[in-house]
Protein backbone atom coordinates (compact mmCIF):
# COMPACT_ATOMS: atom_id res chain seq x y z
CA UNK A 1 0.00 0.00 0.00
CA UNK A 2 1.15 3.26 -1.12
CA UNK A 3 1.52 6.99 0.38
CA UNK A 4 -2.24 7.88 -0.63
CA UNK A 5 -3.65 4.78 1.13
CA UNK A 6 -5.64 4.51 4.24
CA UNK A 7 -5.93 2.13 6.72
CA UNK A 8 -8.06 2.28 9.73
CA UNK A 9 -7.76 0.53 13.04
CA UNK A 10 -11.28 -0.40 14.56
CA UNK A 11 -10.46 -0.49 18.65
CA UNK A 12 -7.74 1.94 20.31
CA UNK A 13 -6.33 -0.69 22.79
CA UNK A 14 -3.56 -3.12 23.37
CA UNK A 15 -4.07 -4.97 19.82
CA UNK A 16 -5.09 -2.36 17.71
CA UNK A 17 -1.74 0.14 18.90
CA UNK A 18 0.76 -2.97 18.43
CA UNK A 19 -1.42 -3.29 14.80
CA UNK A 20 -0.52 0.50 14.23
CA UNK A 21 3.06 0.08 15.70
CA UNK A 22 4.11 -2.90 13.19
CA UNK A 23 2.30 -0.93 10.09
CA UNK A 24 4.41 1.86 10.63
CA UNK A 25 7.43 -0.12 11.50
CA UNK A 26 6.77 -2.28 8.04
CA UNK A 27 6.70 1.04 6.60
CA UNK A 28 3.58 1.90 5.70
CA UNK A 29 3.04 5.30 4.99
CA UNK A 30 -0.34 6.07 4.36
CA UNK A 31 -3.47 7.49 6.10
CA UNK A 32 -3.70 5.53 9.59
CA UNK A 33 -7.16 6.23 11.67
CA UNK A 34 -7.83 4.59 15.02
CA UNK A 35 -10.84 4.49 15.87
CA UNK A 36 -12.18 3.97 19.30
CA UNK A 37 -15.38 3.69 21.18
CA UNK A 38 -13.96 4.64 24.47
CA UNK A 39 -12.85 8.17 24.75
CA UNK A 40 -9.14 7.60 26.32
CA UNK A 41 -6.17 6.91 23.67
CA UNK A 42 -5.17 2.75 24.45
CA UNK A 43 -4.22 2.22 28.06
CA UNK A 44 -3.47 -1.41 29.89
CA UNK A 45 -6.69 -3.07 31.11
CA UNK A 46 -4.59 -5.39 33.66
CA UNK A 47 -3.61 -2.70 36.11
CA UNK A 48 -7.13 -2.24 36.44
CA UNK A 49 -8.35 -5.56 38.64
CA UNK A 50 -4.43 -4.83 40.26
CA UNK A 51 -2.61 -1.86 40.94
CA UNK A 52 -5.65 0.67 40.20
CA UNK A 53 -7.89 -1.17 41.98
CA UNK A 54 -5.68 -1.13 45.21
CA UNK A 55 -5.47 2.35 44.78
CA UNK A 56 -1.62 2.16 44.17
CA UNK A 57 -1.96 3.67 40.66
CA UNK A 58 -3.39 6.53 38.98
CA UNK A 59 -5.03 6.26 35.65
CA UNK A 60 -1.70 8.30 34.35
CA UNK A 61 0.49 5.36 34.77
CA UNK A 62 -2.44 3.07 32.19
CA UNK A 63 -1.05 4.77 29.11
CA UNK A 64 0.49 2.23 27.15
CA UNK A 65 3.69 3.39 25.80
CA UNK A 66 4.07 4.34 21.94
CA UNK A 67 0.47 5.55 21.30
CA UNK A 68 1.91 9.62 21.58
CA UNK A 69 4.82 8.62 19.61
CA UNK A 70 5.17 11.20 16.93
CA UNK A 71 6.09 8.72 14.30
CA UNK A 72 2.91 6.66 14.77
CA UNK A 73 0.89 9.87 13.08
CA UNK A 74 -2.00 7.96 13.99
CA UNK A 75 -5.91 10.38 12.64
CA UNK A 76 -7.31 9.59 16.61
CA UNK A 77 -11.53 9.03 16.19
CA UNK A 78 -11.58 8.87 20.09
CA UNK A 79 -15.10 8.52 21.77
CA UNK A 80 -16.67 7.41 18.45
CA UNK A 81 -17.48 3.55 17.78
CA UNK A 82 -18.05 2.35 14.17
CA UNK A 83 -21.51 0.97 13.93
CA UNK A 84 -21.29 -1.13 10.47
CA UNK A 85 -19.04 -2.54 7.99
CA UNK A 86 -19.35 -3.42 4.65
CA UNK A 87 -16.27 -5.80 4.16
CA UNK A 88 -16.76 -6.00 0.44
CA UNK A 89 -16.01 -2.46 -0.37
CA UNK A 90 -14.25 -2.19 2.99
CA UNK A 91 -16.46 1.15 4.12
CA UNK A 92 -17.08 1.64 7.86
CA UNK A 93 -20.12 3.57 9.55
CA UNK A 94 -19.78 5.69 12.41
CA UNK A 95 -21.85 6.48 15.52
CA UNK A 96 -21.25 10.09 14.49
CA UNK A 97 -23.16 9.32 11.32
CA UNK A 98 -19.33 9.65 8.64
CA UNK A 99 -18.04 6.79 6.60
CA UNK A 100 -14.78 5.65 5.73
CA UNK A 101 -13.79 3.93 2.48
CA UNK A 102 -10.74 2.33 3.30
CA UNK A 103 -7.67 0.02 1.73
CA UNK A 104 -7.18 -1.78 4.93
CA UNK A 105 -9.23 -2.45 8.27
CA UNK A 106 -7.42 -3.97 11.13
CA UNK A 107 -10.34 -4.83 13.84
CA UNK A 108 -9.44 -4.99 17.04
CA UNK A 109 -12.46 -4.25 19.07
CA UNK A 110 -11.75 -6.97 21.73
CA UNK A 111 -14.44 -8.00 23.92
CA UNK A 112 -16.99 -6.39 26.55
CA UNK A 113 -17.73 -7.97 30.14
CA UNK A 114 -20.88 -10.22 30.16
CA UNK A 115 -23.43 -8.88 31.99
CA UNK A 116 -26.03 -10.68 34.47
CA UNK A 117 -30.06 -10.37 33.41
CA UNK A 118 -31.49 -7.44 35.38
CA UNK A 119 -28.13 -5.81 37.05
CA UNK A 120 -27.45 -3.18 34.21
CA UNK A 121 -27.70 0.44 36.23
CA UNK A 122 -28.54 -1.04 39.34
CA UNK A 123 -26.77 0.61 42.54
CA UNK A 124 -23.64 -0.72 43.72
CA UNK A 125 -23.41 -3.49 40.98
CA UNK A 126 -20.20 -3.35 38.89
CA UNK A 127 -18.54 -5.53 36.18
CA UNK A 128 -14.77 -4.28 35.10
CA UNK A 129 -13.55 -4.34 31.82
CA UNK A 130 -12.69 -0.12 31.05
CA UNK A 131 -10.94 2.00 32.74
CA UNK A 132 -14.18 3.92 33.63
CA UNK A 133 -15.63 0.69 35.24
CA UNK A 134 -12.65 0.70 36.97
CA UNK A 135 -13.10 3.91 38.44
CA UNK A 136 -16.25 3.87 39.33
CA UNK A 137 -15.92 0.20 41.46
CA UNK A 138 -12.29 1.65 43.51
CA UNK A 139 -14.99 4.88 44.22
CA UNK A 140 -17.13 2.58 45.81
CA UNK A 141 -14.72 0.74 46.84
CA UNK A 142 -12.90 3.70 48.65
CA UNK A 143 -16.49 4.96 50.13
CA UNK A 144 -16.99 3.62 53.27
CA UNK A 145 -16.50 0.19 54.94
CA UNK A 146 -18.50 -2.21 52.87
CA UNK A 147 -18.91 -5.76 51.92
CA UNK A 148 -18.13 -6.69 48.55
CA UNK A 149 -19.53 -10.11 46.92
CA UNK A 150 -18.08 -11.06 44.05
CA UNK A 151 -19.84 -13.22 41.53
CA UNK A 152 -18.02 -15.83 39.16
CA UNK A 153 -14.33 -17.31 40.08
CA UNK A 154 -12.37 -16.45 37.26
CA UNK A 155 -9.15 -14.47 36.91
CA UNK A 156 -11.02 -11.11 37.18
CA UNK A 157 -12.79 -12.13 40.14
CA UNK A 158 -10.37 -13.67 41.83
CA UNK A 159 -8.24 -10.43 41.51
CA UNK A 160 -11.15 -8.21 42.38
CA UNK A 161 -11.33 -10.72 45.95
CA UNK A 162 -7.53 -10.47 46.42
CA UNK A 163 -7.41 -6.22 45.91
CA UNK A 164 -10.57 -6.25 48.07
CA UNK A 165 -8.33 -8.14 50.75
CA UNK A 166 -5.47 -5.88 49.81
CA UNK A 167 -7.68 -2.92 50.86
CA UNK A 168 -8.95 -4.77 53.96
CA UNK A 169 -12.69 -4.98 53.14
CA UNK A 170 -14.64 -8.00 53.54
CA UNK A 171 -15.78 -9.89 50.85
CA UNK A 172 -17.30 -13.00 49.62
CA UNK A 173 -16.45 -14.98 46.33
CA UNK A 174 -19.28 -17.14 45.03
CA UNK A 175 -19.20 -19.31 41.87
CA UNK A 176 -21.50 -22.50 40.50
CA UNK A 177 -18.00 -24.56 40.16
CA UNK A 178 -16.70 -26.47 42.86
CA UNK A 179 -13.32 -24.48 42.74
CA UNK A 180 -12.04 -21.37 41.45
CA UNK A 181 -10.78 -21.39 38.38
CA UNK A 182 -12.03 -24.55 37.28
CA UNK A 183 -13.07 -24.34 33.88
CA UNK A 184 -8.85 -22.61 33.41
CA UNK A 185 -7.17 -24.82 35.62
CA UNK A 186 -9.19 -28.10 36.68
CA UNK A 187 -10.21 -29.37 40.24
CA UNK A 188 -6.65 -30.03 41.74
CA UNK A 189 -5.32 -26.28 41.02
CA UNK A 190 -8.85 -24.99 41.63
CA UNK A 191 -8.90 -26.42 45.05
CA UNK A 192 -5.52 -24.50 45.61
CA UNK A 193 -6.88 -21.05 44.69
CA UNK A 194 -9.98 -21.80 46.87
CA UNK A 195 -7.24 -22.37 49.98
CA UNK A 196 -5.15 -19.02 48.78
CA UNK A 197 -8.38 -16.99 49.26
CA UNK A 198 -9.93 -18.24 52.03
CA UNK A 199 -6.49 -18.30 53.67
CA UNK A 200 -6.20 -14.55 53.09
CA UNK A 201 -10.00 -14.22 54.79
CA UNK A 202 -12.41 -14.39 51.89
CA UNK A 203 -15.64 -15.95 52.46
CA UNK A 204 -15.52 -18.34 49.30
CA UNK A 205 -18.84 -20.35 48.29
CA UNK A 206 -18.13 -22.87 45.93
CA UNK A 207 -20.88 -25.09 43.94
CA UNK A 208 -23.73 -22.34 44.48
CA UNK A 209 -25.37 -19.74 41.75
CA UNK A 210 -26.99 -16.73 41.92
CA UNK A 211 -30.50 -16.48 42.50
CA UNK A 212 -31.30 -12.68 42.43
CA UNK A 213 -30.37 -9.37 43.97
CA UNK A 214 -31.99 -7.38 46.60
CA UNK A 215 -32.03 -3.90 46.78
CA UNK A 216 -32.28 -1.39 50.03
CA UNK A 217 -35.46 1.65 49.61
CA UNK A 218 -32.50 3.49 47.42
CA UNK A 219 -32.39 1.04 44.81
CA UNK A 220 -28.70 0.05 45.57
CA UNK A 221 -27.72 -3.31 45.97
CA UNK A 222 -27.88 -5.00 49.54
CA UNK A 223 -27.79 -8.45 49.13
CA UNK A 224 -26.71 -11.52 46.75
CA UNK A 225 -29.79 -14.24 46.89
CA UNK A 226 -27.90 -17.56 46.20
CA UNK A 227 -29.11 -20.75 45.36
CA UNK A 228 -28.91 -22.71 48.56
CA UNK A 229 -31.00 -20.42 50.49
CA UNK A 230 -28.13 -17.81 51.95
CA UNK A 231 -28.22 -13.98 50.87
CA UNK A 232 -24.85 -13.05 51.76
CA UNK A 233 -24.86 -9.13 52.51
CA UNK A 234 -23.49 -6.48 50.04
CA UNK A 235 -22.72 -3.12 49.68
CA UNK A 236 -21.15 -3.69 46.54
CA UNK A 237 -21.18 -6.47 43.78
CA UNK A 238 -18.81 -7.19 41.06
CA UNK A 239 -19.79 -9.67 38.28
CA UNK A 240 -16.64 -11.48 36.81
CA UNK A 241 -18.76 -14.10 34.97
CA UNK A 242 -16.38 -13.54 31.35
CA UNK A 243 -16.38 -11.88 27.96
CA UNK A 244 -17.91 -11.60 25.16
CA UNK A 245 -16.04 -10.91 21.78
CA UNK A 246 -17.84 -7.39 20.62
CA UNK A 247 -18.77 -8.02 17.08
CA UNK A 248 -22.83 -6.92 17.23
CA UNK A 249 -21.74 -4.19 15.34
CA UNK A 250 -20.21 -6.58 12.42
CA UNK A 251 -23.98 -8.70 11.97
CA UNK A 252 -24.40 -8.20 7.67
CA UNK A 253 -21.05 -6.89 7.33
CA UNK A 254 -19.87 -10.24 4.87
CA UNK A 255 -17.99 -11.42 7.63
CA UNK A 256 -17.87 -14.94 9.33
CA UNK A 257 -18.40 -14.75 13.37
CA UNK A 258 -18.82 -16.85 15.01
CA UNK A 259 -17.39 -16.11 18.89
CA UNK A 260 -15.54 -13.93 17.47
CA UNK A 261 -14.20 -13.06 14.10
CA UNK A 262 -13.46 -15.93 12.16
CA UNK A 263 -10.25 -15.54 9.95
CA UNK A 264 -7.81 -17.36 8.06
CA UNK A 265 -4.57 -18.62 10.27
CA UNK A 266 -2.70 -15.56 9.27
CA UNK A 267 -5.40 -13.39 10.71
CA UNK A 268 -7.08 -12.25 7.52
CA UNK A 269 -10.80 -12.28 7.78
CA UNK A 270 -11.81 -10.93 4.33
CA UNK A 271 -9.18 -9.34 1.28
CA UNK A 272 -7.63 -6.24 2.86
CA UNK A 273 -9.35 -6.98 6.63
CA UNK A 274 -7.94 -8.72 9.27
CA UNK A 275 -8.63 -9.12 13.29
CA UNK A 276 -6.20 -9.46 16.18
CA UNK A 277 -6.41 -9.85 20.03
CA UNK A 278 -9.77 -10.60 21.95
CA UNK A 279 -11.87 -10.57 19.03
CA UNK A 280 -9.72 -12.67 16.58
CA UNK A 281 -10.84 -16.57 16.04
CA UNK A 282 -8.08 -18.58 13.98
CA UNK A 283 -6.71 -21.95 13.71
CA UNK A 284 -3.74 -22.00 15.33
CA UNK A 285 -0.94 -24.71 13.70
CA UNK A 286 0.56 -25.03 17.14
CA UNK A 287 -2.40 -26.84 18.22
CA UNK A 288 -4.26 -27.33 15.14
CA UNK A 289 -7.19 -25.88 16.98
CA UNK A 290 -9.11 -22.82 16.07
CA UNK A 291 -9.07 -20.82 18.78
CA UNK A 292 -9.82 -17.34 20.33
CA UNK A 293 -7.50 -15.99 22.92
CA UNK A 294 -8.59 -13.11 25.84
CA UNK A 295 -4.69 -12.71 27.20
CA UNK A 296 -2.41 -9.32 26.96
CA UNK A 297 0.31 -11.46 24.87
CA UNK A 298 -1.69 -12.37 22.31
CA UNK A 299 -3.22 -8.84 21.61
CA UNK A 300 0.24 -7.64 21.23
CA UNK A 301 1.58 -10.68 19.48
CA UNK A 302 -1.23 -10.93 17.08
CA UNK A 303 -1.46 -6.96 16.49
CA UNK A 304 2.17 -7.33 14.94
CA UNK A 305 1.50 -10.34 12.91
CA UNK A 306 -1.64 -9.47 11.32
CA UNK A 307 -0.07 -5.98 10.58
CA UNK A 308 2.14 -8.34 8.37
CA UNK A 309 -0.37 -10.47 6.86
CA UNK A 310 -2.67 -6.76 6.09
CA UNK A 311 0.65 -5.18 3.94
CA UNK A 312 1.81 -8.51 2.68
CA UNK A 313 -1.01 -10.85 1.69
CA UNK A 314 0.81 -12.83 -0.67
CA UNK A 315 3.31 -13.66 1.96
CA UNK A 316 1.26 -13.80 4.65
CA UNK A 317 2.13 -16.72 6.88
CA UNK A 318 -0.01 -18.57 9.89
CA UNK A 319 -0.16 -17.15 13.63
CA UNK A 320 1.58 -20.13 15.26
CA UNK A 321 1.80 -18.88 19.01
CA UNK A 322 1.62 -20.70 22.44
CA UNK A 323 -1.14 -18.59 24.33
CA UNK A 324 0.72 -16.84 27.83
CA UNK A 325 -0.75 -15.08 30.19
CA UNK A 326 0.26 -14.32 34.23
CA UNK A 327 -2.38 -13.17 37.09
CA UNK A 328 -1.61 -11.66 40.36
CA UNK A 329 -3.24 -12.43 43.42
CA UNK A 330 -1.85 -11.36 46.59
CA UNK A 331 1.53 -12.06 46.36
CA UNK A 332 1.71 -14.77 44.18
CA UNK A 333 2.47 -14.33 40.84
CA UNK A 334 0.54 -17.30 38.37
CA UNK A 335 1.88 -17.68 34.70
CA UNK A 336 0.62 -20.04 32.36
CA UNK A 337 1.99 -21.28 28.80
CA UNK A 338 -0.29 -23.32 26.36
CA UNK A 339 -3.47 -24.63 26.05
CA UNK A 340 -5.30 -27.07 28.29
CA UNK A 341 -8.44 -29.05 28.26
CA UNK A 342 -10.36 -31.16 31.11
CA UNK A 343 -8.98 -34.82 31.13
CA UNK A 344 -5.24 -33.64 30.21
CA UNK A 345 -2.99 -35.86 32.63
CA UNK A 346 -1.34 -32.68 34.92
CA UNK A 347 2.23 -33.49 37.21
CA UNK A 348 3.70 -31.04 39.53
CA UNK A 349 7.28 -31.23 38.90
CA UNK A 350 8.41 -28.80 41.20
CA UNK A 351 7.35 -27.34 44.29
CA UNK A 352 3.87 -28.74 45.84
CA UNK A 353 0.16 -27.36 45.50
CA UNK A 354 0.01 -26.84 49.35
CA UNK A 355 2.68 -24.83 50.00
CA UNK A 356 1.52 -22.30 46.80
CA UNK A 357 4.55 -22.65 44.83
CA UNK A 358 4.87 -25.07 42.19
CA UNK A 359 5.09 -26.09 38.69
CA UNK A 360 2.63 -27.82 36.66
CA UNK A 361 2.58 -29.61 33.42
CA UNK A 362 -0.07 -30.94 31.80
CA UNK A 363 0.22 -33.35 28.90
CA UNK A 364 -2.13 -34.38 26.24
CA UNK A 365 -1.83 -37.69 23.85
CA UNK A 366 1.83 -37.80 24.72
CA UNK A 367 2.42 -34.37 24.10
CA UNK A 368 3.48 -31.18 26.42
CA UNK A 369 0.39 -28.68 26.15
CA UNK A 370 0.76 -26.64 29.10
CA UNK A 371 3.16 -25.15 32.26
CA UNK A 372 1.41 -23.39 34.73
CA UNK A 373 3.93 -21.58 37.32
CA UNK A 374 2.99 -19.96 41.03
CA UNK A 375 5.77 -17.80 41.90
CA UNK A 376 7.67 -20.10 39.28
CA UNK A 377 8.10 -18.01 36.26
CA UNK A 378 11.32 -19.05 34.73
CA UNK A 379 10.18 -22.58 33.55
CA UNK A 380 7.51 -21.64 32.38
CA UNK A 381 9.22 -19.20 29.88
CA UNK A 382 11.98 -21.80 29.34
CA UNK A 383 9.01 -24.37 28.12
CA UNK A 384 7.05 -22.35 26.23
CA UNK A 385 8.94 -22.66 23.28
CA UNK A 386 9.25 -26.42 23.56
CA UNK A 387 5.31 -26.54 23.62
CA UNK A 388 5.73 -24.62 20.24
CA UNK A 389 8.44 -27.63 19.01
CA UNK A 390 5.59 -30.14 19.90
CA UNK A 391 8.10 -31.45 23.12
CA UNK A 392 6.98 -34.65 24.39
CA UNK A 393 5.09 -34.53 27.71
CA UNK A 394 7.91 -38.11 28.79
CA UNK A 395 11.02 -35.40 27.67
CA UNK A 396 9.57 -32.63 29.67
CA UNK A 397 8.75 -34.61 32.83
CA UNK A 398 11.99 -35.53 32.20
CA UNK A 399 13.95 -31.89 32.74
CA UNK A 400 12.42 -31.51 36.06
CA UNK A 401 13.61 -35.48 37.27
C1 LIG B 1 -9.58 -6.30 34.49
C2 LIG B 1 -8.74 -7.05 33.51
C3 LIG B 1 -7.55 -7.65 33.92
C4 LIG B 1 -6.77 -8.36 33.01
N1 LIG B 1 -5.61 -8.92 33.45
C5 LIG B 1 -4.85 -9.63 32.59
C6 LIG B 1 -3.65 -10.24 33.03
O1 LIG B 1 -3.27 -10.15 34.20
N2 LIG B 1 -2.93 -10.95 32.12
C7 LIG B 1 -3.31 -11.08 30.83
O2 LIG B 1 -2.62 -11.75 30.03
N3 LIG B 1 -4.44 -10.50 30.37
C8 LIG B 1 -5.22 -9.79 31.23
N4 LIG B 1 -6.37 -9.20 30.77
C9 LIG B 1 -6.78 -9.39 29.36
C10 LIG B 1 -6.18 -8.33 28.44
O3 LIG B 1 -6.31 -7.06 29.00
C11 LIG B 1 -6.91 -8.40 27.10
O4 LIG B 1 -6.62 -9.66 26.53
C12 LIG B 1 -6.50 -7.28 26.15
O5 LIG B 1 -6.93 -6.04 26.66
C13 LIG B 1 -7.14 -7.48 24.78
O6 LIG B 1 -6.80 -6.41 23.97
P1 LIG B 1 -7.65 -6.03 22.69
O7 LIG B 1 -7.00 -4.79 22.17
O8 LIG B 1 -7.83 -7.21 21.82
O9 LIG B 1 -9.14 -5.71 23.22
P2 LIG B 1 -9.65 -4.67 24.28
O10 LIG B 1 -8.59 -4.35 25.26
O11 LIG B 1 -10.96 -5.21 24.75
O12 LIG B 1 -9.92 -3.35 23.43
C14 LIG B 1 -10.91 -3.26 22.46
C15 LIG B 1 -11.23 -1.79 22.26
O13 LIG B 1 -12.10 -1.67 21.15
C16 LIG B 1 -13.14 -0.76 21.46
N5 LIG B 1 -14.31 -1.08 20.63
C17 LIG B 1 -15.16 -2.13 20.73
N6 LIG B 1 -16.09 -2.08 19.76
C18 LIG B 1 -15.83 -0.97 19.04
C19 LIG B 1 -16.45 -0.38 17.92
N7 LIG B 1 -17.52 -0.92 17.32
N8 LIG B 1 -15.91 0.76 17.43
C20 LIG B 1 -14.81 1.32 18.00
N9 LIG B 1 -14.19 0.81 19.07
C21 LIG B 1 -14.69 -0.33 19.57
C22 LIG B 1 -13.39 -1.02 22.94
O14 LIG B 1 -14.07 0.09 23.51
C23 LIG B 1 -11.98 -1.18 23.45
O15 LIG B 1 -11.40 0.04 23.80
C24 LIG B 1 -7.18 -8.48 31.66
C25 LIG B 1 -8.39 -7.89 31.25
C26 LIG B 1 -9.16 -7.18 32.15
C27 LIG B 1 -10.46 -6.56 31.70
Amino acid sequence: MDDSATIAVVGASTAGLAAAGSLRARGFTGRLVMIGEERFRPYDRPPLSKQFLTGQWDSDRLALPGADAPDLDVDWRLGVGATGLDAASRTIGLADGSELRCDGIVLACGASARRLPGTLGVPGIHVLRTLDDAAALRRDLESGPGRVVVVGAGFVGCEVAATCRTRNIAVTLVDPLDVPLQRVFGAAVGAVFADLHRSAGVDVRTGVGVAGFDTDASGRVSRVRLDDGTAPEATVVVVGVGAVANTSWLEGSGLKIDDGIRCDPSCVAAPGIVAVGDVLRWQNPVFDESMRVEHWDHAFASGEHAAGSLLDPANAGPLATVPWFWSDQYDRKIQFAGRIAPGDDMVVVDGSLDEHRFVALFGRAGRLVGVLGMNRPRHVIGLRPRIAEGITFADALAVFA
